[in-house]
């Protein structure tokens, strides 16, 4: 099918920054074939689009997510970061079944493709209907089965057997998998050790939470004697394959670790909010060379997908505050 959009605003690159343009735009079998200008020669039919008061630009991509946690939305507000997710979100996903993990991504996937965003890297229970849901709605996607344990090839072979055979079932251009270790206090230093000699040898990404929270970085601290940045660093994990999800709390040399191993974080602003843990130092990520990119973590935390509404979350506020006279009327 060929579209003509017209009478919407298009943004485009313009050198190393971007600008936007009144313009129509011309699709042919998916791919655009002119911009601005007549119709092209030999274009076909074509059915025209109005887009009006619509701004047309790239799919966006989600950097991280879970798509299937769009049933929790609003399960457990108004609680601390171990209490949502030990005591009410875990719980719940142990239980949920398999066909309602498939409409709840799907209902993930709708809300983001909605509200902009064509692509996303997602980390499930049941990563199986994540492709599903993804493949129904025909979004690209990076898809991980979030992994636990003290040993991959025991304790997590067959999740792990079964990202390679999903790999296998939807490995395409459209959907890819990444290896999905959860995190330092669910998974031992030996399974990270072991996903990172995989991720290498099948040439994988790999993606984990890490510093999220004041409660994670004082725990690694007081096991390990490291921070969960350091603890990383010591199992080979970090590198340019590697996509870290919200690096909160910063503590010592971690924000240096990071860049000089070449990983990318992923900044989830309303997620963080949400659950108290605070503010990733953005400024000072970039400032080091990181490549910092966009999530909006899972329907649970954030309670939206629509990620340019968690753009403007990473603008830090500082709320001008006048002394008080004492007089202040609150009538
Ligand atoms: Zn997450």
């Amino acid at each position: 099918m060929n579209y003509k959009i017209t009478n919407g605003t298009l943004l485009l690159p313009d050198g190393e920054s971007l600008q936007t343009e009144k313009a129509d735009l011309y699709i042919r079998d998916s791919v655009i074939a002119a911009v601005g200008g007549t119709v092209p020669e030999n274009f076909g039919n074509f059915e025209t689009v109005d887009a009006s008061d619509r701004l047309i630009m790239p799919g966006l991509i989600n950097m991280h997510t879970h798509a299937y946690m769009t049933l929790l939305r609003n399960y457990a507000d108004d609680v601390d970061f171990s209490e949502w997710l030990f005591n009410r979100c875990m719980p719940v996903e142990d239980r949920l079944p398999v066909e309602a993990a498939y409409w709840t991504s799907l209902l993930g996937c709708m809300e983001m493709i909605s509200t902009g965003t064509t692509c996303f890297i997602d980390m499930h229970m049941y990563h199986e209907q994540s492709c599903k849901a993804a493949n129904t709605a025909g979004m690209r996607g990076y898809i991980g089965r979030g992994l636990v344990g003290e040993d991959l090839y025991t304790d997590g072979l067959s999740r792990f057997q079964g990202c390679l055979d999903e790999q296998e079932k939807y490995g395409s251009d459209m959907l890819k998998f990444i290896l999905s270790p959860h995190a330092i206090y669910t998974c031992s230093e030996k399974l990270l050790r072991q996903v990172t000699e995989e991720s290498e040898k099948r040439g994988m990404l790999r993606q984990t939470h890490l510093s999220e929270s004041e409660t994670e970085v004082d725990d690694a601290i007081k096991k390990f004697g490291r921070t969960p940045v350091e603890v990383m660093r010591d199992t080979g994990f970090l590198g340019e394959k590697t996509i870290l999800a919200h690096c909160v709390q910063m503590r010592g040399d971690d924000i240096s670790i990071i860049a000089e191993s070449g990983s990318s974080i992923v900044t989830n602003p309303a997620s963080n909010a949400k659950l108290g843990n605070g503010f990733a130092p953005i400024e000072d990520l970039r400032r080091a060379g990181v490549n910092v990119c966009l999530g909006t973590d899972g329907t649970a935390s954030n309670n939206r997908s629509r990620l340019l509404r968690h753009l403007s979350s990473t603008a830090r506020r500082e709320m001008p505050r006048k002394p008080s006279t004492g007089k202040e009327s609150w009538a």
